[in-house]
């Protein structure tokens, strides 16, 4: 079976996997993602070759046309390098050169909001509904559009940051170093830093080494303690910010079929009702009529699965 090899290069961890064109993912190998780029990089070689190396034990797998790799950022049309790396140590590097150079295969690069989509899109629920919209909420807020079967990146690569438009002009910063974004209301690492600013360090028995996550400020706001009213605020705003932050998308793009996916919504799964209750309260009919919503696939073998159809290799 032909295989291209995968990788989804994330801001904690990063998986690398050969996929064969039935969709089989094989050889998973995982590094911790490290701050530097030298150690990063020999993390990532290594992984590789390891992929390579178990691969050429199992019957019936080809060696890989070609690499992909999903990752967080902003990759220029055309790209061998990521421009803005929030959380990668490859700003400006030419990732896809040096990876060509060691392993000698042609190497595509795609931004992993639209990596995962284009999975979803091959592989989930909502598969070839088409147009597809993506939202995943993790730590930020990604989202994948797919349009006549591919993702759509607009004129510079660069479409869809809708969690990087203004929800509250003048508002909260942002991560991104601008305030007032919807991302800084309704992402994961916007919500733990605002409950430990507003509520202090998350109680005994809660949180993770003194920081909360989702899940610690939901089981807050719906418990009678002292620190109630304070986590209701916040997931108020989160919630007003994530619907109406849909809706606009719904508007704007009228897909059929709407994916909610990330981690957040693992500590918060009330919040993907609102959001379709809010969808389906405040937009028009020929916006809401036949549109979908389904969940994702979760995991990350969508991301795998779009690193290697970006590579062009398997799928027409
Ligand atoms: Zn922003």
């Amino acid at each position: 079976m032909r295989t291209v090899l995968a990788g989804d290069l994330g801001g904690t961890k990063c998986r690398f996997a050969l996929v064969s064109e039935d969709y089989g993912v094989h050889c998973v190998q995982r590094v911790a993602t490290v701050r530097e780029q030298k150690p990063f990089l020999a993390a990532m070689d290594e992984a590789i070759e390891q992929v390579l190396a178990e691969r050429a034990t199992i019957a019936g797998l080809e060696a890989p046309l070609a690499m992909g790799f999903g990752t967080a950022g902003v990759i220029p049309p055309g790209g061998g390098a990521i421009t803005y790396a929030p959380n990668l140590p490859l700003d400006g590097f030419p990732l896809t050169d040096h990876v060509q150079q060691r392993f000698g295969m042609p190497v595509s690069l795609l931004n992993d909001g639209r990596a995962s989509a284009w999975g979803e899109f091959l592989r989930g629920h909502a598969a070839h509904q088409d147009p597809l919209l993506c939202l995943f909420f993790g730590t930020g807020v990604g989202i994948g559009l797919i349009v006549d079967g591919k993702p759509y990146g607009g004129g510079n690569n660069a479409a869809g940051e809708i969690g990087h438009t203004v929800f509250r002009p003048g508002g909260r910063r942002c991560p991104c170093g601008r305030v007032g974004h919807f991302e800084s209301y309704c992402g994961g690492r916007a919500i733990t830093e605002r409950a430990l600013e507003e509520l202090g360090a998350p109680p005994d028995g809660h949180g993770t080494r003194g920081q909360w996550t989702v899940g610690d400020v939901v089981a807050a706001a719906e418990a009678d303690g002292p620190l109630a009213d304070g986590a209701r605020l916040i997931l108020a705003e989160a919630e007003e910010a994530a619907c109406t932050m849909v809706a606009n998308c719904c508007v704007l793009l009228n897909p059929r079929a709407v994916v909610l996916g990330g981690g957040m919504l693992s500590g918060w799964p009330q919040l993907r009702e609102r959001i379709v209750q809010h969808v389906e309260r405040t937009t028009s009919e020929a916006i809401r009529k036949d549109l979908q919503f389904v969940p994702s696939l979760g995991g990350s073998d969508a991301i795998l699965w779009g690193a290697a159809a970006s590579t062009g290799a398997l799928w027409a």
